[in-house]
């Protein structure tokens, strides 16, 4: 039931605030200690010398959908996937989607492009060697796709992706595009074309605010969530795109001495994630981006000025 998760075309003669319409949810596949808020608490090198708790959490989400019937995109990290190669392989069983994560989940500013090449294409050979399927969607470390970065875009092209899903339309110490698309569109770059699935926002009072993932499901009460995606499937006519990472689930993992932001990004609500993620689930429905936007039919971005 592919839609063209742009400006409000029907899906399948069904009327978007009817649960019906499909919702975009899509879990990054990653350690504890992998987040970009905990980079000065812990070395990279010390990663395989801390317990992994990726496994056991990954299966607690897979459960979870189990429960609900929901498949989903589940963006792997290769430093993941070189460890646990089963779990791959076990998620794409299930009926999920397959993208990638990178491999080192370095920030896309910090590596430039070089470098960011060499990840991108380490990550999705690994996927791809797991699954033996082509990798078709990328999403960076902390969404780190801005607008000094939009280079990354072109290699993504040249590395064989169909789409990115790495750009925030928000304002943010970390990541962030302000004044992008908030929605699904089709980018024409150098290298050739991308399609762009931007992180969910809602638009109020002059600016965009992010919604409905990571720690904004965990942060704000249940009930913006839940008004934030009928907003957006009932006002937009478009999909929420929701992220998760499994150690969201996880309230016993180890606490990493970040600082007092980070602390609070990372840990806040640990506790309420499965009941909310639980509760979306039975409210919304939900299907992986490969199957909620079909990329040919998503509009070509059009130009501005
Ligand atoms: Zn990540």
């Amino acid at each position: 039931m592919p839609l063209s998760g742009a400006h409000g075309d029907r899906v399948d003669g069904r009327t978007p605030d009817k649960p019906g319409f499909p919702n975009v949810l899509t879990v990054d596949v990653e350690e504890y200690f992998h987040p970009n808020a905990m980079d000065a608490a812990v070395d990279p090198a010390r990663w395989d010398a801390l317990p992994s708790r990726v496994e056991h959490n990954t299966h607690r989400v897979l459960d979870l959908l189990s429960e609900h019937d929901v498949r989903a995109t589940f963006f792997v990290l290769g430093w993941v996937a070189e460890r646990l190669p089963r779990l791959v392989v076990e998620i794409a069983r299930l009926g999920h989607e397959i993208a990638c994560h990178g491999y080192a989940h370095r920030l896309v500013y910090r590596l430039g492009p070089e470098r960011f090449r060499d990840d991108v294409a380490r990550g999705k050979r690994i996927l791809e060697d797991c699954i033996g399927l082509r990798v078709a969607g990328f999403r960076a470390a902390s969404c780190s796709i801005i607008d000094t970065t939009l280079w990354a875009l072109d290699i993504l092209i040249e590395e064989g992706f169909e789409y990115d899903s790495s750009i925030f339309p928000v304002r943010h110490d970390i990541y962030g595009i302000p004044g992008f698309h908030r929605f699904a569109v089709r980018l024409r770059r150098a290298a050739g074309e991308i399609v762009e699935i931007p992180l969910s926002t809602v638009h109020l009072l002059g600016r965009n605010w992010p919604v409905a993932g990571g720690g904004y499901l965990r942060i704000f009460p249940y009930w913006i969530t839940r008004l934030s995606v009928q907003r957006l499937n009932r006002r937009e006519h478009a999909p929420a795109i929701v992220y998760v990472h499994p150690w969201e689930l996880d309230i016993d993992q180890p606490r990493l001495p970040a600082g007092a932001v980070s602390r609070f990004r990372h840990y806040t609500n640990l506790r309420r994630t499965e009941a909310r993620l639980r509760r979306l689930l039975g409210e919304f429905t939900f299907a992986p981006i490969r199957d909620a936007i079909h990329c040919d039919d998503v509009p070509l971005e059009r130009p501005t000025g």
